[in-house]
């Protein structure tokens, strides 16, 4: 069995995995939330939703009750029986792969700490709870900035002074590297070609939302940056602005740069533009409904997702396998799928509008025979990544 964790500052999502077979089975996914508040575990097995209200003043507290609760309802024999706990760290530096967490390994993710001050420290914190609760089991970090370590020096330095980059590590590092390196291989394995040959432009279009340019199997380029702040417009992230804005705003409206910078990442995106929500699917009613605020919303949202998608078939060349759209809007969105398709025409792509329509399972094409480039929907899964990873490295 292989635990899969994504821990933030006062949750813990988990996910179980049966290893006994060649393929990964999740068995079970929970969430243990409202940690350091009072606390709530609650988790789906075997079609049934389970919750427990119980006070969780730390992960540790949490972490253990999970346990304790798999192995009274005889879901595992013993905690022994998870040789292995994989872990979703969003920034892992300059650290190129899924790794066994190592002292140094940990330190880095402790130093990445100011580069990703709203995810790191979850994490450092579940990582200590389960090395005490799980002394034996085996602790693999997965990074979502592992995938994009393979970009060049023109893909990853800001035109700033260098020193910036040598002293204090100002370089585009990029996210959603979990998501990007799953779909990259179902997509060698769809295409029936080597990884090593896949060229394809994936957009990952989830609440935070990014674009990769995947060249010859390996990340070329994406939209995040030194933060996820960076790149296209997200559900309440703006994506790129001109910088000089927060200098500007912090003066109009007297507020800090930090205040600034928080406005960014909370209320601006769909939810900032529309002035009522983050949620595509109210967007995409609201704009059929032709209401002003969502027209704009999802006018700007499809233009920028495309303005960055005709820059990586640019760096692809003639060659693109495929366009790919993952996550909560790439998977589900069919009118913001439209939307930006409508916005490309360089690259003489034929939407098949009922297959956009129809729902699908894993995976399915969303262009007709006549598309220049191929159009995908495709399910991604991060936490069967970071199993699939961890299960490489405890071998
Ligand atoms: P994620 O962060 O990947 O969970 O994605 C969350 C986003 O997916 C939210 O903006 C949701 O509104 C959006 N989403 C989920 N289902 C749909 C749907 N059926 N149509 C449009 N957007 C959706």
């Amino acid at each position: 069995m292989i635990l899969v964790v994504n821990a933030g500052s006062s949750s813990i999502k988990f996910r179980l995995f049966d290893t006994s077979e060649k393929q990964p089975k999740d068995i079970l996914d929970g969430l243990a939330e409202r940690i350091t508040i009072d606390g709530i575990v609650s988790f789906k097995y075997e079609g049934t939703k389970y919750k427990f209200e119980v006070d969780l003043p730390n992960h540790e507290v949490a972490v253990d009750f999970i346990l304790k609760k798999l192995v009274e309802m005889k879901i595992i024999k013993s905690a022994e029986a998870i040789k292995a706990v994989g872990f979703r760290i969003v920034h892992g530096g300059t650290i190129s792969e899924s790794s066994v967490i190592s002292t140094e390994v940990f330190n880095t993710i402790k130093d990445a700490v100011k580069l990703a001050p709203l995810h790191n420290p979850g994490a450092i914190t579940a990582i200590e709870a389960v090395k005490k609760v799980m002394p034996n089991a085996n602790l693999v970090a997965c990074f979502d900035t592992a995938y994009h370590q393979t970009l060049n020096q023109e893909q990853y330095l800001y035109a700033v002074p260098y020193e910036w980059y040598e002293k204090h590590g100002v370089r585009k590092y990029g996210f959603h590297g979990i998501s990007y390196q799953y779909i990259t291989q179902q997509l060698a394995n769809n295409l029936n070609k080597d990884l090593n040959k896949v060229n394809a432009i994936i957009c990952h279009l989830g609440n935070g939302a990014s674009i990769a340019c995947i060249k010859e199997g390996k990340s070329f380029d994406t939209t995040m940056g030194l933060t996820p702040l960076a790149g296209v417009m997200m559900g309440t992230r703006s994506g790129d602005i001109d910088p000089s804005i927060i200098e500007y705003i912090c003066n109009e409206l007297k507020i800090t740069v930090k205040e600034a910078t928080s406005i960014l990442n909370k209320q601006s995106g769909l939810l900032g533009m529309s002035g009522e929500t983050s949620d595509m699917r109210d967007i995409t009613n609201g704009y059929k409904q032709n209401k002003p605020n969502f027209i704009r919303s999802l006018n700007k949202y499809s233009q920028v997702a495309a303005d960055y998608i005709i820059r990586f078939a640019n760096l692809i060349g003639h060659d693109i396998d495929a366009i790919v759209f993952t996550a909560g809007i790439g998977e589900n969105s069919e009118t913001t799928r439209e939307e930006i398709l409508k916005r490309l025409p360089l690259l003489d792509i034929e939407l098949d509008s009922k297959a956009n329509e129809v729902d699908y399972d894993e995976s399915k094409v969303i262009s007709t025979k006549n598309s220049k480039i191929p159009v995908i929907v495709m399910r991604t899964n991060e936490e069967l990544m970071i199993c699939l990873d961890t299960i490489k490295l405890i071998k």
